[in-house]
C-alpha cells in the first residue's frame, strides 16, 4: 500500500522502470559477470541519480524506499544467495553477540562511571547496562554525554571489578577466541567479500570527491540535466545570526526558511539553499560569499552538479547499510574489517586510512555516519581494533596536523576517537612500545608551539589570534598523553623501558622550553604600562600538571626507570641551568662564625621567573628515590655526588623570594598579572607541581647542605642578611632608612622568612620527606580545612587537589577525621572536625593563605575558649623524618637560627618603633615550640643519648663582648611585658615544656617521662582564674561594641527599626483588641456567632489608627479621611486552572461577569501588608519613577521591576508590588425590624430590577433622540429611581478607589488602563473571588484552620480587597453596575429581558455569590424602604448556595456505584431530602443523570463538594461584616460543618433551604435544568468540572534523577522533529518537555513582533506568565515571569551530602528531595513566584542582565 502511494510522487519513467525491476534477477546476473565493480557502478550510475535529488526539495520517503529496492536489495540477494530476510536471520542464529555492549551515547544521554572501579574516568555504562551491573551499589558519578562515545560494558580493562553488567555476562562456554568466520561457508565468505570491498570503495571514493562538476570512473550519468545545487557548508567562524541574514538576501526566502537551513547546516555540515541551472545557482553563490567575507574569510559554498550530490547522499546511505547489515552478524563484521584495512594491491593506504586522511575535508554529517560505522565495526572487533589502534597511530601526526588547520570542533575529528583506543591499557601500552607512541605525541605537541624566545623557551606573548586558536586545539594533545598514561604498568619489558624513556626526553625537551618563561623584572618608579600574558603559560602548566605527576607514577613502578629518569632530569636541569653562576658575582657571606660563598642576586632586581617545571620534577622524583628506598639501596648508581646543592635550590628559592616580596608590596608596580601568577602558584589546581614541589626543592637541598649555610643563603635571597648579620644592624638599618614603607617591608619579608622555614622543617606530611602513611597527607588537609569552618562536601573537594581520576581520596580517610550533620530544608550538609582532631592544627600550615590563616587562628582559640582551655596554639607533635631528609631537623637549633630568633625576641622587648611585629614574634615563639617538641620527642623515643639539645643552647647567654641575655632569659621577660599579653599563653607552654624537658634530662632514661601537658596543677588554676576575667572583659567589651553598632545602624535605618512592629501588629489585632466586647463576654447558644443576614452578630464601632512607613505619622481610617493604601501587587493566575487547554480571551471583546467553574484563568491580589499615606506612596512612585529615568539615560540596565508598568518596590520589605489597595473602614449597619423572607423579597428585587430597566431605556433613548416603545414601569414602593447616592468617601479615597480598580483592569485582561471601561468593577469582585479562593486552598493544603493561621499580612490584603470591594462601584457608573448586579441575578432567577445567561454549569458560584453581594449595593443605594443589605446577603446566600448544590447534584455523583450503601442513621433526614431533590432533577433532565438509589451517596457528595464554597464564603463575609469567628473554626477537627452554616446562617441540612421556599424553588429548579446548554454538558462535550474541585500540584517527579535525564536525551525538537533538544526543559506545572534555549522553537507571542524562546512562551500559554521549569541537563528550577524576568532557583534534587549539582558539574547521584519539592510548590500555590524573582534580582544584579525571553 505504501509503495502503491509513493510511486505517484516520483517520476513515470523511472515508475514503469521499478516495476519491471526484479532485485533476485539482478543479484543472479552480477553472480555470472567476470568484473563484478564494474556492473555494480554501472547499476549505481544509473539509479542513483535518478533517485536521489529530483528537485529542491527532498522526499526522504520514496527515496528511502527506492534506495532499498533498487539498489540495496540486489546487493543484499546477492551477499546471502537468497531472500534476504531469510538469509540474514540465519546469519543471526550463529552469531556470536559481543560481549561488548558498545552502545553509542546520544547528546545528552546519561553515562555512568564507577568511583572505585573504572580504570579511569573515560569508562563509562549506559543507563540500561548500568542498571544491570554491581556499580550501583557503589560510589558512583553521573554525567551527560557530549555525544559520541560508547558504552564500556564488557570491556574487561575498563574495569577493576564487574566489567559485565546482567545483560553483557559472557557465556559459561566462551568462544571469543573462536575465529566468527568458521561458522561462513567460504562462498559466503567470497560474496560478502566481494559486495563490501565494492561499497566501502563507492563511499570512500564519493565522500572524498572533490570535483563538483565530475564524477570518478564508471559513474558517469547516462544523461546529463543542468540541474545545480548551491551548496552552504558549515564554518564554525559565523554566527548564526550572519547566516540567517545572508541567505535571506542571496536565496530571497523567509525568516523561518533561513533559520532551518542555518540550523541543518550547523547540524549536517552542510546544505543545499538552492535548486537550478548552473548561472541560477552561481548566482546565489556570489552573493553568499560577497556577503559574508567583509569581517573573515566568506562562508564556503560550492555549486555542485545533481549526480554528485546524489552519488554523496548514497554514499551516506550505503556506509548505514553496512552498519546495519553487520549488526547481524559478528562474521559479517569481521570481513568488513578485513576489507576496511587491508592495503591497496600497490601497498597503497587502506581504505580506512583514506577516510581518515581526508577527515578534516569532509563535511560534518559524513563524518559523523563513517565515525559511527567505525565504532561498530572496527572499535567492537577486538582483533582489528588492535590493528585500527596500529594505524590510528601511525596516522597520529598526519590526523593532528590536519585536525588543527580544519576549524571544527574536536567531537566530529577523527582524532577524537584516540579516547576509545588510548585509554584500553594494554593497547596504550603496545602502542607505546610497538609505534612510540609516547614520543609522538609530545613531539608533535611541541612542533606545534613554534614561537621561542633566544633561549629556546616558549614565548606566549606575542600570539595573534590564529596562534591563540591554535594552542587552544593542540591541548588536545596532552589530553591524548594523559589517556596513554593513565594506566600504570604492572609489569615492566627492557622495550617499556626504552620507549618510555624515549618519551621522558621528548617530555623533559618540553618542560625545558617551559622552564623560566614568561620571566619577570620589579617595575620600579613606572607602573608598568600592559599586563603581560599571563594565561597561557599556566594554561599549559595546568594542563600537563596530571601528566607530571603520571609521569613520576610511572617511574615510582620501576627502579631502574626511576634510577635513569632522575639522571635524565638532573642532566636537563644542569643543562638549563649551566653555569647558573655567569655573570653573577660569586660574594662570601659570614655569619655567627659561619661563612658560605655564593652569587650576588637580587630577586628585586633581576629576572625571575615563577615556572621551573625541570626542577619541580627533579624535586618529585628526589622524594620517589626516598619512598621507595632507591637512594638506600644503590647510592653507587644514583648521582648524588654530582649534586649541588645551592644550585637545586636557587631557583625554587628565588621563587619563593618573589611571592614574598608580592606580599610585601615590593611589585605593585608589575599589575595584576603578576598577582594572578602568584595566586595560581599556591592554587589547589597548581600548587602540586609548583608551590609544593619548590618547598621540597629546598627540603631536599637544605637536607644536604650544612644548615648554617643555607640559612644565610636564605637570608641573602630575601634580601634580609645585612639585618641579621650584625648586632647592630637593625639599628643601623632603621637609621639609614627612615621610610616606613621600606620598614614595613622588611617586616613582611622577616614574617614571610620565617614562616618558610617553619615549612622546611615542619612540612612532613608527603610519603618520602616524612614517615608517614600515604593517606595521612589527604587526612591533614582536611583536618586544616575544618578548622577554619565546618564545610560542604563539595567546598571539600574544591579544596583539594584531585588526581586525574578526578578523585581526591576524600572519602576513604573522611569519617576518621569529621562528622557529617544533615541539611533542612535549605542549605546544605556538612563536614565537623571531630573535637579529637584539632590538636594536630598547624597554625602555620603550608596551603592556608594569609586569609585562611587568620579565619582558623580564630576559630581554633574561640573554640579553645568554650572549652576554658588555654588559648595557646602551640605547634603539634610531628612525624619523623625520613633519612634521606632527617637532618633538617639540625636547622632548628643551628647558629645562624638562634642569632636570628634571638634578634627578634630582643626587638620585642622595645614597646614602640614598629620595627617588629606581632607576627614575626608569633612565628618566632612558633619556631621555637617546633624545635623544643623534637627535642622532646628524641628524649622519649630514643634510646641512646639524644643529639637534640635546644634547651641548652637557648638557656646559654651571648658571648663576649655583647653578653646579651639567653633566649630563655628573654622569654622569661617577654612573659611580663604588658604590650605582648595576647602572646602570653604561648609564652607560657613554652617555658613550662622547657621545664618538663629539663625535668626529662635530670631524670635520665631511668626514671619514666612524665607528660609535659600534665604538669603544673596549681598553675592552671591560676591560669584559670586570669582567662576567666579575660574573657569576662572581652565580653564586655563585645557587648559594647556590638550596642554601638546597633545604635548606628538605628539611626541610619529608623524605618528599618518600625519593620519588626509593623510585621507583629496588623490591622486585625488593632481591631480584636479594641472589640472586647465581641471576643471576651461568653457568648450562650443564642448568641452564637452568625457573619451574614439580618441575625448577624453587631460588631461595635471602633477606630482603626494604622502608621504610614513613610513618614511615621498615625492616621485614622475614616470614609472622609486621608487615604491609606497597602502595597499590592496584582498578577495573573492559572494557579487553580482545571483546563490548561483553554485558550486565553481575546482581551478587547471578552466578557469577564462569568467565571467558569474550570477557573482556566483568574487575578490574584496579593500584599506585603505595609501602609502608607495615599499621597505619601505618590511622592514615593514620583521619585522612583524620576530615578529610573535618569538610570536610564545613563546605562541601558534593567531593574528587577518594571517602572513603566507601575511596579515598584514596597519602600519598607522590598516586595515587588504593582498598584496600592485603599483601607476602607466597616460599614455602619442598622437593624432591619421586620426582614422580608425570600418569597417577598425576591418579588420586590424584581419590580426594582423592572424599574430599572425601563430607566435605562429611557437614558439611552433621551441620548439617541428616538423613541421607546416597551412600557414604562413604575418603581416599587420607596425605590427612588431619581436618587442620587453621594459618595461617602473623601477625594483621596476617591483617587484610590480608581487607581486599584484600574490596575486590577489593567493586569487581569491585560489591556491599557482604562477607568471608564464597565469592566473594571467585575475585574475588582472577580479578583476579591478568586484570591479568597486560591487563600481558602492553601489552607486545606497546608491543613490549618480556617481562621486565624493566616499571617497578618494576607489577612490585611483580605480585608481591604473586600471591603474595597464592596465600594469599588461608588467610583464608577451607577448605571453600568446596576447593569451588572441585573445580568449578575439573571443567571439564578430568570428575567426575560437578560439575553444570553449562561446555564449554572458554566458558572463558578462562589465568584456569583461576591459579585452579587458586591453590586447589589449599587440597586439598594436607591432603595428608601428600610430593608437593609443584610437581608439581600443572606438571600442571595441562600439561593446561590441552593444552586451550587445542584450544580453537585449534576456533576460530581459518579456514575459507578460500587460502594455497599451504609445508611448513617444520624443524617436520615439530609438523605431523605436530598434524594428527593435528585430525584426531582432527574424527572427535569431525564436519561442525562444516572440513577442513584443511595440517599447516604448523595449527601456525602453534597457535604464534600460543597466545603470549600461554604469556607470561602464565611471567609467572604467574616472580611466584608468583620464579625469574629466561632472558635470552632480557629481549629482543625471535628464540628466544622456545624460550626461554619451557623457562622454563615444556613441551616445544617442545606436541603431545606429547598423545603422551605419549595413553591419557589420548583420553577427555579426547571428553569435551570431546561438551560440548554446543561444536557448538552451533561452529555459530554465540554470539560465537566466536578466538586470538590481539587487542589492543582506539580507535576510528580522521579526519585532518581538520572531518569529525567534519560527521558529528556530522547526528548526531539517538536519542530524539527529529529534534532536532539540541546536545553530540554521540563514545565514542573503541566509536565510539558520543551525545547529550550534554541532557534528552532523561538515563537512570536499574540501581537508582538519579537520572537521568544519555548519557555517563555509556554508561560503564557500554562501559566498566565509565570512559569516553573527545571533545565534537566542543568539541574536547575527556572522561575519566569512575563519576558523580562526570571531567576534560577535550587532544584529538588540532592546528592548524598545534602547538596545541589546546579550545571551537573559534580556527577554525584541526585535523589528527590520531597521537603524542597514542596516548598517550591508552596510559592507556587502561594503566587509568590513573581515576587521570589524579584528579591533573587535585587540580591543578585546579574540576573537582571539575562534575556530571559530567550529560554
Ligand atoms: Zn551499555
Ligand atoms: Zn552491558
Ligand atoms: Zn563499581
Ligand atoms: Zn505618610
Ligand atoms: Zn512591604
Ligand atoms: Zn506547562
Ligand atoms: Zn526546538
Amino acid at each position: 500500500m505504501a509503495a502503491a502511494e509513493s510511486d505517484r510522487e516520483v517520476p513515470s519513467a523511472l515508475c514503469s522502470e521499478f516495476l519491471n525491476f526484479s532485485a533476485k534477477d539482478t543479484a543472479s546476473r552480477w553472480l555470472q559477470v567476470s568484473d563484478l565493480p564494474r556492473e555494480v557502478y554501472q547499476h549505481l550510475a544509473c539509479y542513483v541519480p535518478q533517485i536521489y535529488c529530483q528537485g529542491p526539495n527532498l522526499n526522504p520517503q520514496s527515496e528511502e524506499l527506492l534506495t532499498q529496492l533498487l539498489l540495496q536489495s540486489p546487493l543484499e540477494w546477492y551477499l546471502c544467495g537468497e531472500e534476504p530476510s531469510t538469509g540474514l536471520a540465519k546469519l543471526e542464529q550463529i552469531n556470536q553477540p559481543s560481549q561488548l555492549c558498545g552502545h553509542v551515547f546520544k547528546v545528552g544521554e546519561p553515562t555512568y562511571s564507577c568511583r572505585e572501579c573504572a580504570a579511569d574516568p573515560t569508562c563509562v555504562l549506559c543507563m540500561q547496562c548500568f542498571l544491570g551491573s554491581v556499580h550501583k551499589e557503589h560510589r558512583y558519578r553521573m554525567t551527560t554525554s557530549g555525544g559520541g562515545g560508547f558504552c564500556d560494558c564488557g570491556d574487561t580493562e575498563a574495569w577493576k571489578e564487574g566489567p559485565y553488567c546482567q545483560k553483557h555476562e559472557p557465556n559459561i562456554s566462551d568462544s571469543s577466541q573462536e575465529d566468527p568466520l568458521a561458522h561462513l561457508t567460504p562462498d559466503m565468505i567470497a560474496r560478502t567479500y566481494n559486495v563490501f570491498s565494492i561499497v566501502l570503495k563507492y563511499a570512500v571514493d564519493m565522500l572524498t570527491w572533490e570535483k563538483e562538476d565530475e564524477l570518478p570512473q564508471g559513474l558517469e550519468p547516462p544523461e546529463r540535466a543542468d540541474t545545480y545545487y548551491c551548496m552552504l557548508f558549515n564554518d564554525e567562524v559565523h554566527t548564526y545570526e550572519q547566516v540567517i541574514y545572508t541567505l535571506q538576501k542571496a536565496v530571497n526566502c523567509t525568516q523561518k526558511e533561513a533559520v532551518s537551513f542555518a540550523t541543518t547546516v550547523d547540524r549536517d555540515g552542510r546544505k543545499s539553499v538552492r535548486y537550478g541551472d548552473f548561472q541560477f545557482c552561481e548566482q546565489a553563490k556570489s552573493i553568499i560569499v560577497r556577503n559574508t567575507s567583509r569581517q573573515s574569510k566568506p562562508l564556503r559554498v560550492q555549486v555542485m552538479h545533481s549526480s554528485v550530490v546524489a552519488h554523496q547522499c548514497f554514499a551516506l546511505k550505503a556506509l548505514g547499510w553496512m552498519g546495519h547489515v553487520i549488526r547481524h552478524s559478528d562474521a559479517l563484521r569481521r570481513v568488513l574489517c578485513q576489507v576496511g584495512l587491508q592495503r591497496g594491491p600497490d601497498g597503497e593506504g587502506s581504505l580506512v586510512d583514506t577516510l581518515m586522511l581526508c577527515d578534516s575535508k569532509m563535511w560534518k554529517g559524513a563524518r559523523n555516519v563513517y565515525h559511527q560505522l567505525l565504532m561498530s565495526s572496527l572499535l567492537m572487533d577486538l582483533k582489528y581494533k588492535k590493528l585500527f589502534a596500529i594505524q590510528f597511530a601511525k596516522n597520529y601526526r598526519r590526523l593532528q596536523t590536519d585536525f588543527m588547520e580544519d576549524d571544527h570542533e574536536r567531537l566530529v575529528s577523527i582524532t577524537s576517537l584516540s579516547v576509545q583506543l588510548f585509554t584500553v591499557p594494554t593497547m596504550a601500552r603496545m602502542l607505546i612500545t610497538e609505534e612510540n607512541l609516547m614520543t609522538t605525541i609530545i613531539r608533535t605537541f611541541v612542533d606545534h608551539l613554534r614561537h621561542r624566545d633566544l633561549q629556546g623557551r616558549f614565548q606566549f606573548e606575542r600570539y595573534t589570534a590564529q596562534q591563540a586558536f591554535k594552542f587552544r586545539r593542540v591541548q588536545s594533545l596532552i589530553g591524548d598523553l594523559k589517556y596513554v598514561l593513565i594506566s600504570r604498568p604492572t609489569e615492566w619489558s627492557d622495550k617499556l623501558r626504552e620507549k618510555f624513556l624515549e618519551g621522558l626526553d621528548a617530555f623533559l625537551e618540553l618542560l625545558k622550553c617551559m622552564q623560566g618563561m614568561d620571566p619577570v623584572v620589579r617595575q620600579v618608579g613606572q607602573h608598568i604600562e600592559m599586563e603581560p600574558e599571563w594565561e597561557a603559560a599556566f594554561t599549559l602548566q595546568m594542563k600537563l600538571t596530571h601528566i607530571i605527576s603520571m609521569i613520576q607514577e610511572w617511574c615510582s613502578s620501576d627502579e631502574r626507570v626511576l634510577i635513569e629518569a632522575y639522571k635524565k632530569c638532573l642532566t636537563i636541569l644542569t643543562h638549563c641551568h649551566s653555569g647558573f653562576t655567569d655573570g653573577e658575582q660569586p660574594i662570601t657571606l659570614s655569619m655567627c662564625g659561619h661563612s658560605v660563598d655564593t652569587i650576588r642576586y637580587c630577586v628585586s632586581q633581576e629576572k625571575v621567573s615563577i615556572h621551573l617545571p625541570v626542577s619541580r620534577l627533579l624535586a618529585g622524583l628526589h622524594v620517589l628515590l626516598s619512598k621507595s628506598e632507591v637512594a638506600y639501596r644503590f647510592p653507587e648508581q644514583l648521582p648524588l655526588s654530582e649534586l649541588s646543592p645551592p644550585m637545586l635550590i636557587e631557583h625554587p628559592l628565588r621563587c619563593l623570594v618573589l611571592c614574598a616580596q608580592v606580599h610585601a608590596g615590593m611589585w605593585r608596580r608589575n599589575g595584576f598579572s603578576l598577582v594572578n601568577q602568584i595566586y595560581y602558584y599556591h592554587n589547589v589546581k597548581c600548587r602540586v607541581e609548583m608551590f609544593d614541589k619548590d618547598l621540597i626543592m629546598l627540603q631536599a637541598g637544605a637536607s644536604m647542605m650544612d644548615a648554617n649555610h643555607f640559612l644565610m643563603i636564605m637570608l641573602s635571597r630575601f634580601e634580609l642578611f645585612h639585618i641579621f648579620s650584625s648586632i647592630d644592624g637593625r639599628k643601623r638599618y632603621s637609621r639609614e632608612n627612615a621610610n616606613k614603607d621600606v620598614v614595613q617591608q622588611n617586616n613582611t619579608l622577616i614574617e614571610e622568612m620565617l614562616h618558610l622555614i617553619i615549612m622546611v622543617v615542619g612540612e612532613r606530611f608527603v610519603a618520602g620527606i616524612g614517615q608517614v602513611h600515604v593517606c595521612e597527607e589527604i587526612k591533614r588537609e582536611i583536618i586544616h580545612q575544618l578548622c577554619i569552618r565546618p564545610m560542604a562536601h563539595s567546598e571539600l573537594v574544591k579544596a583539594l587537589p584531585e588526581n586525574e581520576n578526578k578523585e581526591t581520596g576524600m572519602e576513604r580517610v573522611i569519617d576518621s577525621v569529621a562528622s557529617f550533620k544533615k541539611p533542612g530544608v535549605t542549605g546544605r550538609g556538612l563536614y565537623e572536625l571531630r573535637p579529637a582532631c584539632a590538636k594536630q592544627f598547624n597554625l602555620y600550615f603550608h596551603h592556608f593563605s594569609r586569609a585562611d590563616q587568620s579565619k582558623a587562628e580564630e576559630a581554633q582559640r574561640k573554640l579553645k575558649r568554650q572549652q576554658g582551655e588555654d588559648t595557646a596554639l602551640p605547634p603539634p607533635v610531628l612525624p619523623q623524618f625520613c633519612a634521606l631528609f632527617g637532618s633538617l631537623v639540625k636547622l632548628l637549633q643551628c647558629d645562624v637560627l638562634l642569632s636570628i630568633l634571638h634578634t627578634v625576641l630582643q626587638w620585642s622587648l622595645e614597646t614602640s618603633g614598629g620595627h617588629w611585629s606581632e607576627s614575626m614574634l608569633q612565628r618566632v615563639l612558633h619556631l621555637i615550640g617546633m624545635a623544643l617538641l623534637e627535642e622532646h620527642q628524641q628524649l622519649e623515643n630514643s634510646e641512646e643519648e639524644a643529639t637534640f639539645s635546644f634547651t641548652l643552647k637557648i638557656s646559654r647567654p651571648g658571648e663576649a663582648p655583647s653578653n646579651s641575655a639567653s633566649i630563655l632569659a628573654l622569654l622569661e621577660t617577654l612573659q611580663n611585658a604588658p604590650h605582648l599579653e595576647v602572646h602570653k599563653d604561648t609564652i607560657r607552654w613554652i617555658l613550662k615544656t622547657v621545664a618538663s624537658i629539663k625535668t626529662m634530662r635530670e631524670r635520665t632514661a631511668t626514671t619514666p617521662v612524665a607528660d609535659h601537658a600534665g604538669q603544673g596543677q596549681e598553675e592552671t588554676v591560676r591560669d584559670k582564674d586570669k582567662a576567666e576575667r579575660k574573657r569576662k572583659a572581652e565580653m564586655a567589651r563585645l557587648r559594647r561594641e556590638k550596642i554601638m553598632a546597633q545604635m548606628s545602624e538605628m539611626q541610619r535605618h529608623f524605618i528599618n527599626e518600625n519593620k519588626e512592629l509593623f510585621q507583629q501588629t496588623s490591622l486585625d489585632e488593632l481591631e480584636a483588641s479594641a472589640s472586647t466586647s465581641v471576643e471576651h463576654s461568653p457568648t450562650s447558644a443564642d448568641a452564637a456567632l452568625v457573619c451574614v443576614g439580618p441575625r448577624r452578630t453587631r460588631v461595635c464601632e471602633r477606630k482603626q489608627v494604622v502608621t504610614c512607613i513613610l513618614c511615621q505619622e498615625e492616621q485614622e481610617i475614616r470614609p472622609d479621611g486621608r487615604a491609606m493604601v497597602l502595597a499590592a501587587f496584582v498578577q495573573r493566575s492559572t494557579v487553580m486552572s482545571k483546563n490548561r487547554q483553554r485558550p486565553p480571551p481575546d482581551p478587547e471583546k471578552y466578557d469577564p461577569i462569568f467565571m467558569h467553574p474550570d477557573l482556566s484563568i483568574g487575578t490574584h491580589t496579593g500584599s506585603c501588608g505595609h501602609i502608607m499615606h495615599s499621597h505619601c506612596w505618590q511622592r514615593y512612585f514620583e521619585a522612583v519613577q524620576a530615578k529610573e529615568q535618569r538610570r536610564q539615560q545613563r546605562l541601558r540596565v534593567h531593574t528587577s521591576y518594571d517602572v513603566e508598568n507601575g511596579e515598584f518596590l514596597c519602600p519598607l520589605c522590598e516586595c515587588l508590588s504593582n498598584t496600592v489597595i485603599p483601607l476602607l473602614p466597616l460599614k455602619k449597619t442598622s437593624s432591619s425590624c421586620d426582614p422580608p423572607t425570600l418569597g417577598p423579597w425576591l418579588k420586590t428585587i424584581g419590580q426594582q430590577v423592572r424599574s430599572l430597566h425601563s430607566a435605562h431605556r429611557k437614558a439611552k433613548a433621551t441620548s439617541a433622540e428616538c423613541l421607546d416603545s416597551e412600557p414604562d414601569c413604575p418603581a416599587p414602593q420607596g425605590f427612588r429611581l431619581d436618587h442620587t447616592p453621594t459618595s461617602p468617601y473623601s477625594d483621596s479615597i476617591k483617587e484610590m478607589l480608581t487607581t486599584f480598580g484600574t490596575a486590577t483592569y489593567k493586569v487581569g485582561l491585560k489591556v491599557h488602563p482604562n477607568e471608564q471601561d464597565p469592566r473594571v468593577a467585575i475585574l475588582c469582585w472577580g479578583s476579591c473571588a478568586y484570591t479568597i479562593q486560591s487563600i481558602e486552598r492553601l489552607l486545606v493544603d497546608e491543613e490549618k484552620p480556617l481562621f486565624g493561621s493566616l499571617p497578618c499580612r494576607q489577612d490585611d490584603c483580605l480585608s481591604s480587597l473586600v471591603r474595597f470591594g464592596s465600594a469599588c462601584w461608588t467610583a464608577g457608573c451607577l448605571s453600568t453596575v446596576q447593569t451588572h448586579f441585573i445580568r449578575l441575578l439573571a443567571a439564578l432567577v430568570p428575567d426575560p429581558q437578560v439575553n444570553g445567561s449562561p446555564c449554572i454549569l458554566d458558572v463558578d458560584m462562589f465568584h456569583l455569590l461576591v459579585s452579587l453581594v458586591l453590586s447589589h449595593s449599587s440597586v439598594h443605594c436607591l432603595d428608601d424602604s428600610g430593608v437593609t443589605v443584610d437581608v439581600g446577603q443572606l438571600h442571595f446566600l441562600h439561593l446561590v448556595t441552593m444552586a451550587h448544590v445542584v450544580q453537585i447534584l449534576l456533576t460530581s455523583v459518579p456514575v459507578e456505584m460500587t460502594m455497599e450503601q451504609e445508611s448513617g442513621g444520624a443524617e436520615r433526614e439530609e438523605e431523605e431530602a436530598v434524594c428527593r431533590l435528585y430525584n426531582s432533577l432527574r424527572t427535569h433532565l431525564g436519561s442525562a443523570l444516572c440513577e442513584v438509589s443511595s440517599g447516604w451517596h448523595l449527601w456525602r457528595c453534597v457535604k464534600a463538594g460543597i466545603l470549600p464554597y461554604l469556607r470561602a464564603t464565611a471567609i467572604f463575609f467574616h472580611h466584608l461584616n468583620g464579625v469574629t469567628p466561632p472558635p470552632e473554626l480557629h481549629v482543625v477537627g471535628p464540628g466544622q460543618w456545624e460550626a461554619l452554616c451557623g457562622y454563615l446562617s444556613l441551616p445544617c441540612n442545606l436541603l431545606q433551604l429547598f423545603y422551605s421556599h419549595q413553591d419557589l424553588m420548583e420553577p427555579l429548579l426547571q428553569g435551570w435544568c431546561s438551560h440548554p446548554a446543561v444536557k448538552q454538558c451533561l452529555q459530554g462535550s465540554g470539560t465537566l468540572v466536578s466538586f470538590p474541585r481539587e487542589s492543582n500540584q506539580l507535576i510528580e517527579l522521579p526519585e532518581d534523577y538520572s531518569a529525567l535525564i534519560n527521558q529528556a536525551s530522547s526528548f526531539t525538537c517538536p519542530r524539527s522533529g529529529v534534532d536532539k533538544s540541546r536545553a530540554p526543559t521540563l514545565c514542573l506545572v503541566c509536565g510539558a518537555m520543551l525545547c529550550s534555549q534554541s532557534y528552532c522553537c523561538q515563537t512570536e507571542l499574540d501581537g508582538e513582533k519579537e520572537e521568544v524562546g519555548a519557555c517563555t512562551a509556554h508561560t503564557f500559554s500554562c501559566g498566565a506568565g509565570v512559569g516553573i521549569f527545571l533545565r534537566v541537563r542543568e539541574s536547575q528550577v527556572l522561575f519566569l515571569a512575563g519576558k523580562t524576568k526570571g531567576c534560577f532557583y535550587a532544584p529538588p534534587y540532592l546528592d548524598d551530602y545534602g547538596e545541589t549539582d546546579q550545571g551537573l558539574r559534580r556527577g554525584n547521584p541526585l535523589h528527590l528531595c520531597r521537603e524542597r519539592y514542596r516548598k517550591i510548590q508552596k510559592l507556587w500555590r502561594q503566587h509568590s513566584i513573581t515576587e521570589e524573582i524579584g528579591h533573587a534580582q535585587e540580591a543578585n544584579q546579574t540576573l537582571v542582565g539575562i534575556d530571559w525571553q530567550h529560554l
